[in-house]
């Protein structure tokens, strides 16, 4: 019994994760239908937590009892009250309640329709019983009236689970989008609507591993604007809010949507483009760099239109095996050499 506090905890937070609660259910209901169990409580709870928590001391538990063909109702039973009730102590009270409402939710809209169904199937067996022995077009006429009454509602039943299953899986998509909504937040920067640091961090990351799995390869242009303290000393903070807004906006329509624009943090910004060699990674940034110069602002405060934005760009191409930090020092070091040549300038790394 104490093996069975020693439940991975990581694996029963993964479970609860909405987005993969739906696909949980989807592949309980298939191991119950594979392996021929009814869709009780007690075999589709335990059957959950089987789905969710892999490599668990329950998991070989129930497997030994599938390879035994002894898991009957009376030892799932036992073994999902054990985990429950005496392996407890392992889940936090939220995690534990978010669990049995969400195995409690579906198994009682399929009980319920099961119950229905069979009851509907009985009837229908009777009543083709009667076909069968009876003679006068009268009792047909009637038995055959009764049996489409049952198939209708038969029919109605297997809808309202339909509709039951739906709810259940709408439930779990509120909570998908309200996770992704939190998850976009979080990622987000506030007054560019671009990727932020974590954001970069994140896709940086993808992109490293997809590499060492495919050997895609992919550039990074890190741009700055250039003087743009003096921008904000002659006009103001928020007219330099203005300007990192136009820049990022220029940044997005210049580069392809598969690529990722990110604020690398106050007037820096940085790009990955994938698969991009160093030839087109140059282009587009000097593609920028040419639009940013043609760039006009108009400063709402004193009417003056400010025409004289320029900005600089450093590019690497990633090195296989490179990691990212060592990436962004390369692009870094081009950007700054940039700067040390005059500004306005692309440099590669
Ligand atoms: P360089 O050409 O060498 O890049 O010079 P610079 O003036 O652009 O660079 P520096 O690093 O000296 O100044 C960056 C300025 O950006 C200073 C900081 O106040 C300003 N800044 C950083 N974040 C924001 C922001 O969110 N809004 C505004 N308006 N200004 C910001
Ligand atoms: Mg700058
Ligand atoms: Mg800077």
């Amino acid at each position: 019994m104490d093996q069975d506090k020693a439940i991975d905890n990581n694996t029963l937070l993964e479970a609860d994760e909405p987005a993969k609660a739906a696909e949980y259910l989807r592949l309980t209901m298939a191991k119950l239908t594979e392996l021929q169990l009814p869709f009780t409580p007690v075999y589709y709870g335990l059957f959950y937590i089987y789905i969710a928590g892999k490599n668990t001391t329950l998991n070989r538990k129930v497997e030994r009892h599938i390879e035994n063909k002894t898991l009957t109702h009376e030892n799932a039973v036992k073994l999902f009250v054990n985990f429950f009730f005496v392996c407890s102590e392992e889940l936090t009270e939220g995690l534990r309640n978010e669990l049995l409402d969400t195995i409690t939710e579906v198994v009682s809209s399929i009980i319920d329709i099961a119950g229905k169904s069979s009851i509907s199937n009985k009837q229908l067996e009777k009543h083709i019983d009667t076909l069968s022995s009876t003679q006068s077009t009268q009792n047909v006429l009637s038995v055959v009236s009764s049996i489409v009454h049952v198939t209708r509602q038969f029919v109605d039943d297997t809808k309202q689970l339909e509709t039951n299953l739906l709810v259940t899986s709408k439930g779990l998509n509120t909570l998908k989008n309200e996770l992704a909504h939190a998850r976009i937040e979080a990622t987000t920067d506030s007054l560019t609507g671009l990727l932020n640091r974590r954001g970069f961090d994140e896709q940086l990351k993808r992109l490293l591993n997809d590499r060492r799995k495919s050997g895609a390869g992919f550039c990074i242009i890190m741009a700055d604007i250039d003087h743009f303290k003096d921008l904000n000393d002659s006009y103001g903070h928020l007219f330099g809010d203005k300007i990192l807004q136009v820049f990022a906006r220029l940044l997005t329509e210049k580069t392809r949507s598969t690529d990722y624009v990110a604020r690398f943090g106050g007037e820096e910004f940085i790009i990955i483009l994938p698969e991009t060699s160093m030839e087109n990674a140059f282009m587009v940034a000097e593609n920028i760099r040419k639009a940013v110069e043609k760039l006009q602002v108009r400063n709402t405060k004193s009417g003056d239109i400010i025409n004289a934005i320029t900005s600089s760009f450093g590019i690497a191409a990633h090195r296989f095996d490179e990691s990212g930090n060592d990436i962004v020092d390369r692009c870094d070091t081009a950007l700054y050499k940039a700067k040390q040549n005059g500004r306005n300038k692309t440099i590669k790394s």
